[in-house]
């Protein structure tokens, strides 16, 4: 093979196989365990060509501009920014949706949440639930797209994250509404068009002890106001907990994703505010992630009239 062969590079490579092996060279070396599949994302997304594609057409000729694309992203990718920003787009419960840095890439675990509040969410079909801290909006885009019927309503208190929700909703073609509240501020319910029979919440979680343990990632790329809970882990339960009365339909519930180590603390500070049902669940790696509680009283929710649902 006569191509110039660079060294972290895949400028020279004229056909996919040569431009697939220095990919997937390049990659192992920063990331071994992912290098293949990271470079097919990559390849996909600069060329076109799928895992398929690529085996069945080795010789298939890749252009100069597919290939400096392809050398830009491995590039970024190399100097750790995460792939999904590189790429622009992460995968959610089967929804595609556009990433950028002002949002958390949505992990798998909350692909768990959401699943956990699909079983939870009562049968009722004009269902209303409240995303806090909606990010990318996955949460809610999920929900919506998984149960259509249901009034889904995100917010956040970051308009970049809001724009970046908005733009998911319209790619998507979900008709989920975004708005701007901050949890800690008791004016949500008003902002948010409560109450709700669901409030679900992936909030900042992540203390500034465990910072220096982030993966470089994480820290270096993804929005400090998405992860850290600064030097109060328990603030975002206690806001969400506080409001429940007002953001809540009698025997709404609340579902969050949480900090593996503070399972007991969030449960005690929900059952502190007079919640009830106080269920702490496991993610797939067997750590403490999800708590759910119900408020207290009164009947269970009844379905919304056609004139009061929306
Ligand atoms: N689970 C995320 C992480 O590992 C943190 C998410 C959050 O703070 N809500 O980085």
């Amino acid at each position: 093979m006569a191509d110039r062969k660079q060294d972290t590079g895949v400028r020279g490579a004229q056909t996919v196989d040569v431009l697939w092996a220095q990919l997937v060279r390049a990659l192992h070396r920063v990331y071994p365990g992912e290098a293949r599949l990271m470079a097919q994302w990559l390849l996909e997304e600069a060329t076109g060509i799928s895992r398929m594609q690529r085996v069945v057409h080795p010789k298939r000729p890749i252009r100069a501009p597919a290939r400096a694309q392809l050398e830009a992203m491995l590039q970024r990718t190399l100097s750790g920014e995460p792939l999904q920003y590189v790429v622009g787009y992460a995968n959610f419960r089967g929804l595609r949706l556009s990433v950028t840095p002002d949002v958390l890439i949505p992990r798998p675990e909350t692909e768990q949440l959401v699943e956990q509040a699909l079983e939870r969410l009562p049968a009722t079909p004009s269902v209303r639930v409240l995303d806090v801290g909606t990010g990318s909006g996955c949460i809610a885009l999920a929900l919506k797209h998984e149960r259509p019927e249901a009034t889904v309503v995100g917010c956040d208190v970051s308009q970049a994250a809001l724009r970046v929700a908005r733009s998911n909703a319209d790619q998507c073609g979900l008709p989920v509404t975004f708005v701007q509240a901050d949890m800690r501020q008791p004016d949500m319910h008003e902002r948010t068009d409560g109450p709700f029979d669901m409030v679900i919440s992936n909030p900042p979680y992540v203390t500034m002890d465990e910072a220096p343990s982030l993966p470089d990632r994480v820290r270096a790329h993804e929005p400090a106001v998405a992860l850290f809970a600064e030097d109060e882990p328990l603030q975002y339960y206690r806001a969400l907990a506080q409001q429940a009365g007002r953001l809540l339909r009698p025997a709404g519930q609340v579902l969050v994703e949480i900090n593996e180590a503070y399972g007991a603390a969030v449960m005690a500070c929900f059952r502190d505010h007079g919640l009830s049902e106080v269920l702490l669940q496991q993610d797939y790696a067997g750590r403490d992630r999800f708590v759910a509680a119900r408020r207290s009283g009164g009947a269970p929710a009844q379905p919304y009239t056609s004139a009061t649902a929306r």
